[in-house]
């Protein structure tokens, strides 16, 4: 039997309305922000992630799949979102029609260890927002950010963590400063922190390891050495963050895992997961798309991980919506009635679940009942010969005879409300 590649799941159908739910409120939320969906190639040249994510960072050194096509292109699926959105402004001159907002879905593709809410292949969905350097834009992002997270239901878990990465002005002589102290504590630093200590400093401030966190305790941060521009653009984002009432957190010790972010970065937390517990987090990169070859463009985004949503709003509650009507027929020529009856139901907008594979009336209405549709509709020889159906109420157990040309017009009165696509409330 062939099986999945490690880390890569299949998302079966009974976790897909919530799937649907997250999508859909994320359709309905951004675009009352004014965000338009994009949807991005799987796979793009290696070159574009190495320069826009950064070729030093573990996305790029060890994560990613990289292969050669038949042209002998070296080739990469996308590890994250943000490259991509970045070339198709620059490729497609967005520039000229800033402010630009967009966001996206879809699955993502990393080599990492899989683990619970960890995965091969993963999916995201991120938003992208080009034109405005103000922390007015930035504060706006996480108004929208947390308003998404409220509205599918995570509110009373969640958690706003805030940094400044400071800026290519402030950032040099901090990393200095950073540098400087880790030497002196690299005997107390893990493995991989003192191989990228020189390299990459900033993410030894954010190693998980027990003994890398005691020695940079004490370590210099950022926001204690941002320059005036840096420091007053965060504390108008703060000011912005306080007015709206969105309670936060400064986290001097949050950094990103991508070379490109700089002033703002966040992490909204769910206190749901354990260790592993950011559910979306962004911020703010003003100089990738100049390093793309794009005029150069402020841009501040974020990325949510969808199987960390489902994992925790799946509180085994979603189901698929049932189908207002069960067709039950017995014997062929009902069946050939029935698959055509059932034809004229949706064409009028009704779910119908035809029965498949024959059975007794007995077994045909177990089924019905699994399904939990309301209405269950039975034709035997009998009522083809009559003309009619047997409509039966599954809640109430009542049932009726019924002209077969009667059957729409009944249904679509009593199913008026159909509910398309929120299958999860
Ligand atoms: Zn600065
Ligand atoms: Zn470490």
């Amino acid at each position: 039997m062939i099986q999945t590649v490690r880390g890569v799941h299949d998302i079966l159908p009974d976790a897909i309305p919530l799937w649907q739910f997250l999508e859909a409120r994320a359709l309905a939320i951004f675009g009352q922000y004014g965000f338009e969906e994009i949807r991005t190639p799987l796979f793009e040249k290696t070159e574009l992630f190495a320069r826009a994510v950064g070729a030093t960072t573990d996305i790029v050194e060890k994560e990613m799949y990289t292969f050669s096509d038949r042209g002998g292109d070296s080739l990469s699926l996308r590890p994250e979102g943000t490259a991509s959105v970045v070339r198709a402004f620059v490729q497609q001159s967005m520039h000229r029609q800033l402010p630009w907002k967009v966001w996206y879905r879809g699955p993502m593709f990393r080599y990492e260890r899989p683990q619970k809410g960890r995965q091969r292949q993963f999916h995201q969905i991120g938003c992208e927002l080009f034109g405005p350097e103000d922390p007015l834009a930035d504060a706006e992002l996480l108004a929208m950010v947390m308003r998404y997270l409220t509205d599918i239901g995570l509110q009373t878990s969640l958690v706003l963590e805030i940094n400044s990465l400071g800026c290519p002005d402030c950032r040099p002589p901090y990393r200095d400063l950073l540098i400087a102290f880790l030497r002196q504590t690299a005997s107390h630093l893990c493995d991989d922190c003192q191989n990228r200590m020189e390299r990459n400093p900033l993410r030894v401030l954010d190693c998980k390891q027990e003994r890398c966190r005691a020695a940079i305790a004490t370590a210099p941060v950022m926001i204690d050495h941002l320059c005036p521009g840096c420091t007053h653009h965060f504390s108008r984002l703060k000011g912005h963050l306080e007015d709206l009432e969105r309670p936060f957190r400064i986290n001097p010790h949050m950094v990103r895992g991508l070379d490109y972010y700089n002033r703002t970065a966040f992490e909204v937390t769910s206190v749901g997961l354990g260790a592993q517990n950011a559910v979306a987090a962004g911020g703010r990169y003003d100089g990738l798309v100049a390093q793309m070859g794009g005029t150069p463009t402020p841009a501040i985004g974020f990325a949510m991980g969808m199987e960390r949503l489902a994992l925790l709003l799946d509180q085994g509650k979603n189901r698929p919506a049932p189908p207002d009507v069960y067709l039950a027929p017995l014997g062929e020529q009902a069946e050939q009635a029935g698959l055509k009856l059932a034809e004229t139901l949706r064409a009028q907008g009704l779910a119908v679940t035809l029965n498949l594979g024959g059975g007794s009336l007995k077994s045909q209405m177990k089924r019905a009942g699994r399904s939990q549709a309301r209405f269950a509709l039975m034709i035997g020889e009998a009522e083809l010969e009559k003309n009619v159906v047997i409509l039966k109420e599954m809640a109430l157990g009542q049932q009726q005879e019924i002209r077969h040309s009667e059957v729409p017009g009944f249904l679509v009165n009593t199913c008026r409300t159909i509910s398309v696509g929120d299958g999860h409330r």
